[in-house]
């Protein structure tokens, strides 16, 4: 692989507290690539996320964003910069409808979608943008989501797990997003536990294990290579 990576995490470690989590998390994504990181519960992915966010209180290392240094940085300056997670817990207000819940976050960066085009994405958010947060399916939550962190404009994007607890023609929905995005030109990591899923949306995928990146693969090496994913994944 050439270039400059548009991510390059080095080293990363990370601390809740006393607890040391990360422990030198290693791995870099290139611009318009889709990466994942797989792993068992526990493993330091979401941590991983929180940390490249710096929404984690320590944590040393390297993250640089388009050769930028993020690390010292405060979290409103990495997400100036250009770098957006979306949450596990998907944060939609509940009392909120779809449009005022895709209204909510500043604009960060000139060049971030209009709740237009962001429709024009996601179809389905549009027929139900009266409805209440609570009234979505869950499917329809996460792409609302993924639409608001779109208007900040941010071209990186951090998912975390957006297929969990979601029915399978709901995943398949989910993946044909993610491919949406990629064709758009956004550079997506992942955190995935379904590794199935994790090879039709991705480029390439590393596995973390107790706070740190012990292998990558591609997603034609992840296929061959399923006996292994099983074992590091204990399914
Ligand atoms: P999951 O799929 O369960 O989210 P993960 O790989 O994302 O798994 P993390 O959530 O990053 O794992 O957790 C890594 C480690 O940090 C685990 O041992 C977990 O118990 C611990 N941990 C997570 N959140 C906190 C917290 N707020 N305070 C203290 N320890 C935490």
């Amino acid at each position: 692989r050439t270039g400059t990576p548009l991510l390059a995490v080095e080293g990363l470690e990370g601390w809740y507290g006393e607890s040391h989590v990360l422990h030198g998390v290693t791995f870099d994504v290139r611009e318009g690539e889709v990466v994942t990181l797989l792993g068992r519960n526990g493993a330091g992915k979401t941590t991983t996320l929180k940390a490249i966010m710096g929404v984690l209180g320590q944590r040393s290392g390297s993250v640089k964003f388009d050769g930028q240094e993020m690390i010292g940085l405060p979290s409103r300056a990495i997400a100036r910069a250009g770098i957006a997670i979306c949450p596990e817990e998907r944060g939609i207000f509940s009392s909120l409808s779809v449009e005022e819940n895709l209204l909510l976050p500043p604009q960060v960066k000139p060049g971030g979608m209009t709740v237009e085009q962001i429709y024009e994405l996601f179809p389905n958010l549009k027929e139900r943008l009266s409805s209440p947060g609570t009234k979505l399916s869950g499917g329809e939550q996460q792409m609302l989501a993924i639409g608001r962190i779109l208007r900040t404009g941010s071209k990186m994007l951090l998912l975390d797990e957006p297929t969990e607890g979601l029915a399978p023609v709901i995943v398949k929905q989910i993946g044909r997003t993610i491919a949406k995005l990629k064709k758009e030109g956004f550079t997506i990591v992942l955190v995935e536990q379904n590794f199935h899923f994790a090879s039709t949306v991705a480029d390439r995928h590393y596995v973390v294990e107790q706070g740190e990146v012990i292998d990558t693969f591609t997603s034609e090496e992840l296929e061959q290579n399923l006996d292994k994913l099983r074992a590091y994944l204990g399914v």
